[in-house]
């Protein structure tokens, strides 16, 4: 590794933490691969169980809260190492969009809402899901919502259609965008409200089917019916119109976490790819490493990942030190570049592989369908590089 500047104390955690991934999770893949997520469970679960005993337990979350208390950056660097398998992130309970609503809840939920949602998501005893995007109105205008929380009393009654929320399928609560005040200003109008999945009028219609996988559980994106949801005032999260403002908050760093594990997920497409190269004979003696295309791939993949996994580590660095605000440009940056080049790596160590390649011998088929979304969650690659452009080339103007 060419930049490492990681604290005495982190280097023997994330050497930890790669044996524990290796030994533990990799062993998981094919049956993960091969199964619906809730068959896995109970073998998840145990790992689940092994991590926190080890120590390995909320990587992004504060000591006080009862996570290791890691800077972003630290967490970039194990968010790198966990992503090298599908489990990672879900066996140290920093999967999204779990972590997102942590974050929320830990910064913005009052002292009841904390006790009742934030203590079970923290513990690992109950997962939720984040509700923002709706199939009739464009997510990347998140500020174009149609679902609406109307006061009544002192409930808000939640209605609306949303889709795409990831995990929602099992979920206890989900965290919903909606619109409170439909005469504020754009950035005024929404808030988040907390609705538990036993609300009545909670209604899964169908876990979307994704590149031609339903899903299940935690691994599935829902489409959700909320029909006059009566949840309480009190469930909402930071004062009404400010739904946006923690959306924000919320998707910096998450970009950093997204981010690192794209860049863990090419490092062992990578690895896959230069082993394959390696060991499979083209001809009597002849291994597919020593054509030229291939090592052209290597050399391009190599340059590629160690490039995208300094800007994101820069731009970690940057949000510790100076905030999200002061680094919006990196964290646009980051989240259309490494998309790009995660696609491309996984496309070559695909081609690398063959036939073999497009099975599930491998995770990088299955890479390759669910993170094809790289390029469209958490704001599609041309909406980054438009606000990045406008405000590098806007600072020219003035
Ligand atoms: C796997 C997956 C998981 C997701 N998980 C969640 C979740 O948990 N919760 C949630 O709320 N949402 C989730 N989403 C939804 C995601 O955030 C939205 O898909 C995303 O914001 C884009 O919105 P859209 O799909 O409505 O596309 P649209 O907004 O309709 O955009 C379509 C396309 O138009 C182009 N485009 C849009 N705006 C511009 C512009 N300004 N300039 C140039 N081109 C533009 C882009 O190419 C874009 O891909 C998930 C999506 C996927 C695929």
């Amino acid at each position: 590794m060419l930049f490492e500047p990681q604290t005495a104390e982190l280097r023997p955690l994330l050497r930890a933490l790669d044996e524990f991934v290796r030994e533990e999770l990799y062993p998981l893949e094919r049956p993960f691969l091969d199964h619906d997520f809730d068959v896995l469970l109970p073998a998840i679960e145990e790992k689940r169980r092994l991590a926190k005993s080890l120590g390995f337990w909320l990587p992004q979350i504060a000591a006080e809260h009862g996570g290791m208390g890691l800077s972003l950056f630290e967490h970039g660097l194990v968010s790198e190492v966990l992503g090298r398998t599908p489990l990672g992130h879900y066996a140290l309970n920093c999967q999204a969009p779990d972590a997102g609503n942590m974050e929320i809840l830990i910064e913005y939920g009052t002292p009841e809402q904390q006790e009742r949602f934030l203590r079970p998501l923290l513990a690992g005893e109950v997962r939720s899901c984040f509700s923002m995007t709706e199939p009739d109105n464009p997510g990347s205008n998140p500020t174009w919502l149609s679902t609406t929380a109307t006061k009544d009393g002192d409930d808000y009654v939640v209605s609306g259609h949303k889709w795409f929320s990831t995990g929602a399928d099992g979920a206890a609560f989900a965290i919903v965008m909606a619109v409170t005040d439909p005469a504020a200003s754009r950035y005024q109008r929404a808030s988040m409200i907390i609705v538990p999945a036993d609300t009545p009028g909670f209604h899964i219609v169908r876990n979307t089917s994704v590149m031609g996988e339903r899903g299940q559980g935690w691994a599935s994106h829902a489409e959700i019916r909320y029909d006059d949801c009566r949840v309480p005032q009190g469930n909402r999260l930071g004062a009404e119109g400010m739904g946006f403002v923690i959306a924000q908050q919320r998707l910096g760093p998450g970009r950093i976490h997204h981010c690192m594990r794209w860049i863990g997920i090419c490092e062992r497409a990578f690895d896959l790819m230069c082993r394959h190269a390696a060991l499979r004979q083209i001809a009597p003696g002849r291994a597919l490493a020593e054509m030229g295309q291939v090592q052209a791939w290597v050399a391009e993949s190599r340059a590629e990942i160690d490039a995208a996994r300094l800007l994101v580590l820069q731009t970690a660095q940057q949000i510790d030190r100076e905030g999200a605000h002061a680094a919006r440009d990196g964290i646009s940056l980051i989240k259309f570049h490494v998309a790009g080049v995660l696609q491309d790596v996984l496309d070559r160590a695909i081609q690398v592989h063959g036939a073999m390649g497009m099975t599930d011998e491998t995770p990088l088929a299955f890479w390759y369908r669910h993170e094809r979304a790289a390029r469209i969650y958490d704001g599609p690659d041309e909406v980054h590089k438009w606000s990045v452009a406008k405000r590098i080339l806007g600072r020219y103007a003035s």
